[in-house]
């Protein structure tokens, strides 16, 4: 059943390398012909930052975070200052840890990237620390590819053993993950798939719907046709007469091979396919029913770290909604695809991203005014799907850490970006239908290339790519793993923390509060969010260590990390 999959949008053609390296197309360093300004801007020397900052200072700091305040405006300089595909420092903002590489925007996403507590690199740095990407597939994201060209990123190509890599964008096979180093940071978790298959995330969902019914309602009910095909037959014979269904494979993509199923439609046992409940009362806006795309990233899985993106999409059918008899097969009235509806007469395409609510793909702050306009409260609607988002994650974290197990000095080295569909019913009640493993990063239009382009960016600023010094670096042995008690965790507080806590502990925090810290203005943290993460903890098939100290963290006040030097 799990069987080996190609990532769409990166798989590993060695073919498309050797192109690219007979066309010399390799990407030229950031640093030749430019000059750099530093009196421009922030110059903090690392020395200051690691570990002569004063104590108040972090306190205050540590309490902005707990509060979700940004940080202060004073020390601000945004990046017309530096030149252009300059790499840039992010300096930490506690002490005792390590500082990142700046994703400054590039100009598609007419946006500038606060440069706090950041400085451009030296000419010695560059060198030093030179910023490499393998990004793989024939033909990459432009907006991946534009992300780390305006970091000062170097790509190389991706049958190239000899050059070390500080971003790989694309499935690793078995030798990459198992000789990445901790500076070393991947896309994918091994495992993904646990979400990103339909019936992988079924499999996953249905355990928890089972154990907490009234949860885990919002995945519609599945019939695997390879296993319930009986079950699904005895339940289309006892329905009323207009029930509908919708019949996918399990491993497609972009509306491939879908079709609707009536009580009378003959259904045949397949095991690639599977058979789900039709929401046939979407919400509908002027009439057509549409789906959101909603970008979550996952940081880590231990502690499990998730954020969701506050853009997307909106992608709309193109033909009326109906469920009369007659138009089961219209594909343009079922199907919110952009796959589907670009090639339907009355699709709209996107011609400027500041007009992003015309034609058949909208923003979602587009969308959010218009729901606002119908008197819809928007906010508590992301809410909801805030927190469909969040149980879904949690129903597949054991499996995914189960998936990570034999990887587990890589945990901090890989991120996901997965793209949620969520389909809205007239109720305002968010379905999750299903979970993209490497949504489409195309961009087919000025909208989706400044919300694609900026998520990216978004994506590398807040994972942290560390600097690395790649001709100095030894092999250390990975961090050995203290016996750890879970029944000590509630006694723990900022007078006893000290002792009581290693210095993993203290890693695994001051990288949680970091992280948070380089979300900028367009990922909201939705685990561990100190306002909500109480309300969650009694899901999670087991209790786990870090997740609980997190918890303990926010609710003693976070004030532990002033204490450790
Ligand atoms: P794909 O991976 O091929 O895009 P999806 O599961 O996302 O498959 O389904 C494609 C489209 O079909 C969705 O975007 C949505 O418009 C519609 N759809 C899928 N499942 C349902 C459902 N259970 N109820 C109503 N519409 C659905």
């Amino acid at each position: 059943m799990r069987q080996k999959l190609q990532l769409k949008g990166d798989t590993s053609l060695s073919q498309s390398a050797i192109q690219r390296r007979n066309s010399n197309q390799r990407y030229k360093s950031p640093i030749q012909g430019r000059k750099l300004f530093l009196s421009h801007v922030i110059q903090t020397p690392l020395s200051q930052q690691y570990g002569q900052t004063q104590q108040q200072q972090q306190q205050h700091q540590q309490n902005q975070i707990i509060q979700g305040r940004s940080h202060s405006q004073s020390n601000v300089v945004f990046q017309d200052e530096i030149p252009q595909k300059w790499p840039i420092i992010q300096l930490p903002f506690l002490k005792n840890t390590e500082p990142t590489i700046f994703f400054q925007y590039p100009p598609v996403c007419e946006d500038k990237r606060p440069l706090v507590n950041a400085r451009p690199m030296t000419e010695e740095e560059i060198k030093k620390y030179s910023l490499t990407c393998k990004v793989l597939g024939s033909a990459p994201y432009k907006c991946v590819l534009t992300s780390f060209d305006w970091a000062g990123f170097k790509r190389i190509d991706e049958d190239d053993e000899d050059e070390e890599w500080n971003v790989q964008w694309g499935i690793g096979n078995k030798t990459t993950l198992r000789n990445m180093n901790r500076f070393q940071k991947i896309n994918h978790f091994p495992g993904c798939w646990n979400m990103g298959r339909k019936d992988l995330l079924w499999l996953n969902l249905s355990k928890f719907k089972r154990k907490y019914p009234k949860e885990y309602n919002f995945i519609p009910n599945t019939y695997l046709l390879q296993y319930d095909y009986d079950r699904f037959i005895m339940a289309q014979e006892a329905a009323q007469k207009d029930t509908l269904w919708i019949k996918k494979p399990c491993a497609d993509s972009r509306g491939r091979g879908i079709t609707m199923v009536s009580k009378k439609s003959k259904v045949k046992r397949d095991k690639n396919f599977l058979i789900m409940d039709y929401i046939y009362n979407p919400h509908l806006i002027n009439g057509f029913k549409y789906d959101l795309r909603v970008y979550v990233l996952i940081s880590c899985f231990d502690p499990l770290r998730v954020y969701m993106y506050k853009d997307g999409l909106v992608r709309f059918a193109t033909q009326k909604y109906s469920t009369n008899s007659k138009d089961l097969t219209k594909r343009y009235i079922h199907l919110t695809n952009f796959a589907v509806n670009k090639l339907s007469p009355n699709f709209v395409k996107n011609q400027n991203s500041q007009k992003d609510d015309e034609g058949s793909k909208w923003s979602h702050h587009a969308y959010r005014k218009k729901l606002d306009e119908l008197g819809v409260d928007s906010r508590e609607l992301f809410n909801r799907i805030k927190d469909v988002v969040l149980k879904t994650c949690i129903a597949t974290e054991p499996f995914m850490l189960d998936s990570n197990a034999k990887s587990q000095e890589h945990r901090y080295g890989y991120f996901e970006l997965y793209g949620f569909d969520v389909l809205i019913d007239e109720n305002l009640k968010p379905w999750v239908l299903e979970v993209n493993v490497s949504p489409s990063l195309n961009s087919s239009s000025p909208l989706d290339k400044k919300i694609k382009t900026s998520l990216i960016s978004d994506v590398l600023h807040l994972v942290g790519v560390p600097l690395w010094d790649k001709k100095n670096y030894k092999i250390s042995s990975p961090p050995k793993y203290n016996q750890r008690n879970i029944k000590e965790i509630p006694n723990i507080n900022t007078s006893n923390c000290l002792n009581k806590l290693s210095q993993n502990d203290f890693n695994m925090l001051i990288q949680t509060v970091e992280e948070v810290k380089r979300r900028g203005k367009n990922f909201s943290c939705i685990f561990p969010n100190p306002k909500t993460i109480h309300q969650y903890m009694d899901l999670f098939e087991f209790p786990r260590y870090n997740n609980k100290l997190i918890e303990r963290f926010y609710q003693d006040r976070c004030n532990w990390l002033s204490r450790f030097n």
